[in-house]
C-alpha cells in the first residue's frame, strides 16, 4: 500500500483531467452545501446538473484554468450521504480540492478504471465506466435507503458522482468513495476476497518484486489467516456483512470483493515511505497569487486543516444567517475522525483483532466490500455460460449474483475466527 501511486502534477499526462474533477466537485460541492438543508424528495435521486467552465467565467462558473463541462448527479442525494457518514462539508472541500494534488494508483483492476487518492488519503476518486454509472444512479435510492437503516455498512460509502469532458475528448464518469486504507499507518499485507478459487491467485514468486501486491482468496488459505475477531465483534461483523450481501443480491450485483487492509501493530510503522509520497506538489509560478497556495506546499497540520475548514464553513453559510451554536468550532479531533462514529472504523480508523475473551489483539483490520457496481448483465451470464462447460461451480468467479454472495459470506464467515479457535481446530484435526 505505500505504492500509494504516482503524484498527479502538471506534467502528469492527467494533470488537466484531475484538475477539471476538483474544480468541478469544489464548484458544486459549495453550490449545494450553501443552500439550506431540505428533506429528499425522488426527484432528486434523478437530478442531474450541467457546467459549462471556461478561462474567462459566467455568471453562473467562475473562471477556470481549462475549457470542460462538469456534470453533476443527485447533489441532494449525496449531502445526505456524506452528512450520514459524518463528513464536515468545508472538511471534504479542503480534502479534495487542495490545489488539485492527487496521487494516480494507474488502473490497477483488469476493468482499465483510474484511481486517485485525494491528498491526505482520506478520499478515494475512481473513474467508472458508463454502464456502472447508469447503474449506480439507478440502484442509488435502494443504496441511500440501506446506508440510511445501516449506517454501520461495510458497502463502500460513496460521496458524489459526477462526470467531467474536456472539448473534443470523451465522457468521463467518476465516483468519490472513502479510501478504506488509512493515512498513518502501514499496511502490511493486502487482500482483495470473493470467496472463489479461479484466477484467484497471485504468484507468490512475484511477491518478492512487488511486496505490496494485493493477494488473493488462495494466498489467503495458503497463509492459513483469519479475521481474528473474538465473540462479540464477530456477531456484528457477520450480521453487517450478511445484511450487505442480500443488498447486493436484491439488486443483482456480483464481482465485488471483501479488501482487507492488516495492521500488524508489533511491526508498527516501519517504513515511511507514504510520508515522502504524500509530499505535495509544489504549484508553479501561476498559482502563486492563490491564497491557499502557501499551506498547501507540505503536509498541513491538524491545526491548519482544521482552520482552513472553519473559514470554508463560514464562507459556505455566508448565504444565511449563522445561528450561534453553530459558529462555536469543533474540536479538530472531531474535524478529523468521522470516522470513530462507526463500528468497523472506530479503531483508529480500522476495526481491531480481538481474542476469544476479548481483550484487544495483534491486528487492526483495515476492510470494506469494494467493487459493488457490476450488474449480472448478459456479459456475465456469457461468460458463466463459456466457463461453466469446463469448472466447477464451486469454482466460478460468474456464477449468478444470488449464490455469488451466498459463496461470499460463507468464505468470509469461515474465515472469521479468533488465533485460539483456529489452533483449536487444528489440534482437534490433528487428534483424529
Ligand atoms: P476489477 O473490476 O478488475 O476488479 P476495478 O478497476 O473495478 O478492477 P477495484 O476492484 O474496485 O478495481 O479495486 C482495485 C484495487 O484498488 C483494490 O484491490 C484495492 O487495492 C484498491 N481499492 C479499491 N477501492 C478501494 C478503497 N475503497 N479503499 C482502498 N483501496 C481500494
Ligand atoms: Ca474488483
Ligand atoms: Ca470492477
Amino acid at each position: 500500500r505505500v505504492v500509494v501511486g504516482t503524484k498527479v502534477d502538471q506534467n502528469h499526462v492527467n494533470w488537466v483531467t484531475a484538475y477539471n474533477m476538483l474544480t468541478g466537485i469544489r464548484f458544486t460541492v459549495s453550490r449545494t452545501n450553501a443552500k439550506m438543508d431540505r428533506e429528499l424528495t425522488d426527484a432528486d435521486f434523478e437530478a442531474k446538473h450541467k457546467f459549462s467552465f471556461d478561462i474567462t467565467g459566467n455568471e453562473l462558473t467562475p473562471s477556470a484554468k481549462y475549457d470542460f463541462k462538469f456534470k453533476d448527479y443527485a447533489p441532494w442525494v449525496f449531502r445526505h450521504l456524506r452528512a450520514t457518514f459524518r463528513l464536515d462539508p468545508a472538511d471534504y472541500l479542503v480534502s479534495l480540492t487542495s490545489k488539485y494534488i492527487l496521487s494516480e494508483l494507474g488502473s490497477p483492476g483488469k476493468s482499465g478504471s483510474f484511481f486517485y487518492f485525494s491528498r491526505d488519503y482520506k478520499y478515494i476518486i475512481k473513474t467508472i465506466h458508463h454502464a456502472e454509472h447508469k447503474f449506480l444512479r439507478r440502484i442509488l435510492k435502494d443504496y441511500y435507503n440501506h446506508v440510511q437503516e445501516n449506517p454501520n455498512t461495510l458497502l463502500s460509502q460513496f460521496y458524489g458522482l459526477h462526470r467531467v469532458k474536456i472539448p473534443y475528448g470523451r465522457k468521463i464518469h467518476f465516483v468519490v468513495m472513502n479510501n478504506l486504507f488509512p493515512p498513518h499507518r502501514d499496511i502490511h499485507r493486502t487482500f482483495d476476497l470473493k470467496g472463489s478459487t479461479i484466477g484467484r491467485d497471485f504468484k507468490e514468486e512475484d511477491l518478492e518484486a512487488n511486496p505490496r501486491a494485493t493477494l488473493k482468496d488462495l494466498n489467503w488459505l495458503r497463509r492459513n489467516l483469519h479475521l481474528e475477531f473474538g465473540p462479540t465483534k464477530k456477531k456484528a461483523f457477520i450480521e453487517q456483512m450478511q445484511k450487505d450481501v442480500k443488498l447486493l443480491q436484491r439488486l443483482k450485483i456480483m464481482d465485488y470483493s471483501l479488501l482487507v487492509g492488516i495492521h500488524d501493530l508489533e511491526r508498527g510503522n516501519e517504513e515511511n515511505l507514504r510520508d515522502k509520497t504524500l509530499q505535495v506538489f509544489q504549484p508553479g509560478g501561476e498559482d502563486a497569487e492563490d491564497p491557499g497556495a502557501n499551506m498547501l506546499m507540505r503536509t498541513p497540520s491538524k491545526l491548519e486543516n482544521a482552520r482552513k475548514a472553519k473559514e470554508l464553513r463560514q464562507m459556505i453559510k455566508t448565504q444565511k444567517p449563522i445561528p450561534m451554536d453553530q459558529t462555536t468550532s469543533k474540536m479538530p479531533d472531531e474535524l478529523q475522525d468521522p470516522k470513530k462514529n462507526f463500528y468497523f472504523y472506530a479503531d483508529d480508523g480500522g476495526f481491531r483483532a480481538t481474542h476469544e475473551d476479548e481483550t484487544a489483539g495483534e491486528e487492526i483490520y483495515y476492510l470494506g466490500i469494494i467493487d459493488c457496481l457490476t450488474h449480472y448483465s448478459l456479459i456475465k451470464r456469457a461468460e458463466h455460460f463459456f466457463k461453466g462447460l469446463t469448472n466447477q461451480e464451486s469454482q466460478i468467479s460468474a456464477i449468478p449474483p444470488e449464490r455469488y454472495g451466498d459463496r461470499f459470506v460463507r468464505f468470509i464467515s469461515g474465515v472469521t475466527k479468533t488465533r485460539e479457535a483456529a489452533e483449536r481446530e487444528k489440534a482437534e484435526e490433528a487428534a483424529t
